[in-house]
């Protein structure tokens, strides 16, 4: 994926796997989740091997906006009432925890790290934020409301959350993947009896994590019935003052904006793959009523994994496989998402125990509603005749004109026009005449 944080930035060369190796932990993935586990993991004196499809840090990693914060996009007022309270005061104590870890880590290192303080904004809900202020109080979080919120001169205030960062996030996976044992080039195709197989090799382990955005193995975890992608888009305007606020809008398919150096980074949207969609000229007026003169540098689209409980899953990739771990449904905050997996992994893995186990459990009960929902779209897709089929689970791919691909609406996996695989969980390419 190319973006603002690909330019100018020299691709990683590590070597791919070939022949049989074995270690503590392997860790599939090379993305800000899987290399953050690999960091930590080594620090705790584990012997780690990382296995990467492609190159580090060049899949949905390189199209963030690497806004480091633990206000997410779901309200911590909404989650108190659906899950719980103490669920909603461990996924912010966890959140804000890895806040910190970043200004620990990333604060030292050579990857543009700021502190930003950042903020929700609404145009037309001031006392739902008023509530979600409340509410974090209660929780013992100092966020506060305020009505000064740069570029949107129609908002009606926003929450603000102190203390929060922004950063490169290709510079900081360069500087902490350093020492880390690297296979680039090695597509993980099948785990069996605890080792995971690429085309030329092998690696053994005792422990596995499966940190490749969407989890591949799908017997296991049914991640797939319980998660959807969705995208949005992205355009870096440069010749903008740097702004003092990172921010996003309180809608599902609101603007989200911050600055890098003198480039604007200027997003929204939230549709699924396959979906045609105007983002780009959304963003477009945006910025054409607060910066006419800013001139475009680069634009691209990225997708996300989304729970159905607006949680990520972090533990144990099934019941039945307490050696192998995920870390996914990043619901478009996979900075500090990865950074909880990196710690909580890493806790369970060297034998003791994080207290935010129990709350990113990826076995915890679902509510049925958006478990039926999301079964009855995929059928939908299933059932609907059009060929080409998702190599996947064989849903219709939709062509996507815009960007010249075909894509899958029910799982996300996205193919190029010769049919190779662009973004999983697919793992195969498809014919397409
Ligand atoms: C437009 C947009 C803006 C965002 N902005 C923010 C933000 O400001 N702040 C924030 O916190 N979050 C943000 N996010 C979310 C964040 O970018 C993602 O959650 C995060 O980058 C996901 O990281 P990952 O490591 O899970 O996935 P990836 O970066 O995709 O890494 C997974 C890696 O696994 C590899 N892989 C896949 N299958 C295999 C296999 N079989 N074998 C070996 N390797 C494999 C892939 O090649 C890939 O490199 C944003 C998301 C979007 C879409």
């Amino acid at each position: 994926m190319e973006s603002i944080w690909t330019m100018g930035m020299e691709e990683t060369g590590y070597p791919p796997l070939i022949g049989e190796k074995s270690a503590d932990v392997l860790i599939i993935g090379g993305g800000m989740a899987g290399v953050l586990c690999a960091h930590a993991l080594k620090s705790a004196g584990a012997d780690c091997v990382l296995l990467e499809a492609g190159r580090v840090g060049r899949s949905v990693t390189a199209g963030t906006t690497a806004v480091i914060s633990a206000q997410h996009s779901t309200l911590y007022s909404d989650m108190a009432r659906k899950c719980g309270v103490d669920t909603a005061k461990g996924y912010l104590e966890a959140n804000l925890r890895a806040v910190e870890d970043f200004r620990a880590l990333a604060g030292k290192m050579d990857c543009d790290f700021e502190e930003r303080p950042s903020l929700m904004y609404t145009k037309n809900r001031p006392e739902r934020l008023h509530k979600e202020v409340r509410t974090l109080n209660a929780l013992g979080f100092d966020a506060a409301f305020t009505t000064d919120v740069p570029l949107v001169p129609d908002a009606q205030g926003a929450v603000v959350f102190p203390g929060m960062a922004q950063f490169h996030p290709l510079k900081f996976l360069r500087a902490i993947s350093e020492g880390v044992t690297i296979y680039e080039h090695s597509p993980v195709r099948k785990i069996k009896r605890m080792t995971a197989y690429t085309d030329a090799g092998s690696v053994r382990a005792k422990k596995i994590i499966v940190a490749s955005h969407f989890p591949f193995m799908d017997r296991r975890g049914l991640y797939f019935a319980k998660m959807r992608q969705k995208r949005e888009c992205v355009v870096a305007y440069e010749g903008v003052p740097p702004l003092p606020v990172t921010a996003v809008e309180d809608t599902e398919a609101g603007m989200f904006f911050r600055s890098y150096k003198n480039t604007l980074l200027l997003g929204c949207g939230n549709f699924i793959p396959g979906k045609e969609s105007d983002e780009f000229s959304k963003i477009s007026k945006f910025k054409e009523r607060a910066f006419p003169k800013a001139r475009e540098v680069c634009r691209w689209v990225n997708q996300d994994c989304f729970t159905l409980d607006g949680i990520p899953y972090i533990g144990a990739y099934s019941p039945a496989t307490p050696d192998i771990f995920v870390a996914t449904g990043f619901n478009a905050w996979g900075m500090t998402s990865s950074m909880v997996a990196a710690k909580l992994l890493t806790a369970k893995i060297t034998g003791s125990e994080s207290p935010y186990g129990r709350v990113f459990d990826p076995a915890r009960p679902m509510e049925a509603l958006p478990l039926l929902e999301n079964a009855a779209s995929s059928a939908g897709h299933l059932i609907t005749p059009t060929v080409p089929r998702c190599s996947h689970l064989g849903c219709a791919l939709k062509y996507n004109k815009s960007e010249g691909t075909w894509d899958c609406p029910c799982h996300g996996s996205r193919f190029s026009k010769d049919g190779s695989v662009i973004l999983g969980p697919a793992a195969k390419g498809i014919k397409v005449k």
